[in-house]
């Protein structure tokens, strides 16, 4: 059955969709959101997010006008150094081993701030992120590495504003209706796509596509194919709905395939988490104050550098350190010194795997540990913890172990103080870095490299921006600017087009 056109169809209902559909409709284009989830389980990973959104700015004043409340005296308390793009840029190339796409990174970089600007012009609303994001140190909240802003609201915040603004924009979004093949016409470009809605199979005509569906983190399929063994068994901490077929889709029309197919984001999950999203926890399954404490595997084995680098510079490449350890399985360990700094939400959540004890042995029973083998551990590990009064969580304060293996390079207190906090954590994918070849206008690319006609794409399904790793809150950032280019770009096709 074939049904009305549109001007643009955009293919998925996260962030990067409406930043596409919000960006059409401000060209006065007839925009219709195709989304596979129904209603109640509608907003993708964005839904399950902190709302974190990585963007350059010259410090607090700079940051003001985009926030929702910070009174004088929150702001007299609050240190906060510029976060400049040379630095964005530096944090990319560096966490990808400097293989990030050198122009998609600089335009996602150099549009991070307008970008956020223009969705706030959109009615979505933004806060400094003190819970997650700054210690309190010397009666300051000062922030640490780079991310400041969030939504208010957090993920589900984000979806609630994006769709109540697509609304007002006219965009036109359907539930329950996933899109299940594109329509090519005879010069081999893009005129719309087929939907299995609730009633039925139909053929939408459109005069541009923008994919915005996701990664494929939630098929085990094409994990364990492209990520490699084991990655079958990980949890999926968001939508179950992004199971790459959208991907497949642009692939089999001939896109290029881009980016670190064989990398994702992934990180320590609690281990009592469901194996996908939880609507109502969301992101509160993720145990991300590490760095605080040390890391064990099932061995009662340290096997990392807990310190390497602040936890938004780390935390997305251990989860699949986690997924090499036996059982895939490893334990957060703390004491009373440092457990008050932990990320409270995360870490007192309804039904997370919290054990505390007075004894580094009966700890190790509650988490069912060798208890011999962890007090050795913990002793080497105090033992080897260089000597001074220098720890400061909010700068990388060189407090260190030295003569151990792994070495912790930051933050390095000894765990000797009543009560032992331990916590079962395995690991938790976040979503898939590999997609298809985008260039500055967001069109998706052939495997030579030219534009296939009438065809766009944002989001997780774009390649090359991530390699291996992935410095927080960057993933809503990537969203939301090519999302914005993607959905401008289309509409302003149409409108040639047709005019
Ligand atoms: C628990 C968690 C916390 C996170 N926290 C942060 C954070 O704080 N900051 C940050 O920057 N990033 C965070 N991320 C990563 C972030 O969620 C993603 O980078 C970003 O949301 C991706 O946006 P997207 O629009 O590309 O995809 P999504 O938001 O996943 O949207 C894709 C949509 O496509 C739909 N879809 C899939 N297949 C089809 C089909 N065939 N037809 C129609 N629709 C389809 C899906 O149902 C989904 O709604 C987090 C992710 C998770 C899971």
């Amino acid at each position: 059955m074939a049904e009305k056109r549109y001007d643009v169809v955009v293919v998925g209902a996260g962030n990067a969709a409406f930043s596409a559909a919000h960006a059409a409709a401000e060209q006065g284009g007839r925009v219709l959101v195709l989304e596979k989830a129904p209603r109640e389980a509608m907003g993708g990973n964005s839904y399950f997010t902190a709302g974190a959104i990585r963007t350059t700015h010259n410090g607090l004043e700079d940051l003001r006008p985009l926030l929702d409340d910070l009174s004088d005296e929150q702001a007299a308390a609050t240190e906060l150094d510029p976060y400049t793009p040379e630095a964005f840029m530096a944090d990319m190339r560096r966490v990808t081993e400097g293989r990030c796409d050198p122009e998609l990174t600089r335009i996602m970089v150099h549009e991070s701030t307008d970008t956020v600007r223009w969705l706030q012009e959109k009615g979505l609303r933004f806060r400094l992120m003190y819970d997650r994001q700054s210690f309190e140190v010397g009666g300051k909240r000062r922030f640490w590495g780079g991310l400041v802003l969030g939504t208010v609201g957090g993920g589900k915040g984000l979806i609630e504003q994006h769709v109540r603004a697509a609304e007002e924009e006219g965009v036109e979004i359907r539930y329950d209706s996933p899109v299940v093949g594109l329509l090519k016409d005879h010069a081999g470009s893009i005129r719309g796509v087929i939907c299995q809605g609730p009633d039925g199979r139909s053929e939408i005509e459109a005069g541009a596509v923008v994919l915005a569906g996701g990664g494929f983190e939630s098929d085990p399929q094409m994990r364990a194919a492209y990520l490699g063994p084991q990655w079958d068994v990980a949890r999926v901490r968001g939508t179950q709905h992004n199971t790459g077929e959208v991907l497949r889709m642009a692939i089999d029309a001939g896109a290029q395939p881009y980016g670190n197919w064989s990398g994702c984001h992934s990180i320590a999950w609690d281990a009592a988490a469901p194996p996908t999203g939880d609507w109502e926890l969301t992101n509160l399954f993720s145990k991300q104050s590490y760095p605080l404490g040390i890391v064990v595997n099932r061995e009662s084995k340290r096997f990392i550098d807990e310190g390497a680098d602040f936890r938004n510079y780390t935390y997305a490449k251990y989860g699949a350190e986690i997924l090499r350890q036996p059982g895939a399985l490893a334990y957060q360990l703390f004491d009373a010194k440092t457990e008050l700094l932990l990320r409270q939400d995360e870490y007192t959540a309804p039904g997370v795997s919290r054990y505390e004890a007075e004894t580094i042995d009966e700890l190790a029973e509650k988490l069912d540990l060798d208890p011999p083998v962890l007090r050795r551990t913990v002793d080497e590990f105090n033992a080897a913890v260089v000597p001074g009064d220098d720890f400061d969580p909010s700068v990388k304060d060189g407090k260190r172990t030295e003569g151990i293996e792994p070495p912790k390079s930051n933050w390095a207190l000894p765990i000797d103080r009543p009560p032992f906090y331990g916590f079962a954590v395995t690991c938790g994918i976040t979503f898939t870095f590999g997609g298809v070849r985008v260039d500055d206008e967001a069109r998706v690319l052939d495997r030579s490299g030219r534009p296939i006609g009438g065809l766009y794409a944002a989001g997780e399904l774009v390649g090359g921006l991530f390699y291996h790793n992935y410095p927080g809150g960057s993933g809503l950032t990537s969203g939301a600017v090519f999302g914005r280019r993607a959905g401008r770009a289309a509409a302003s096709i149409v409108a040639r087009s047709t005019a």
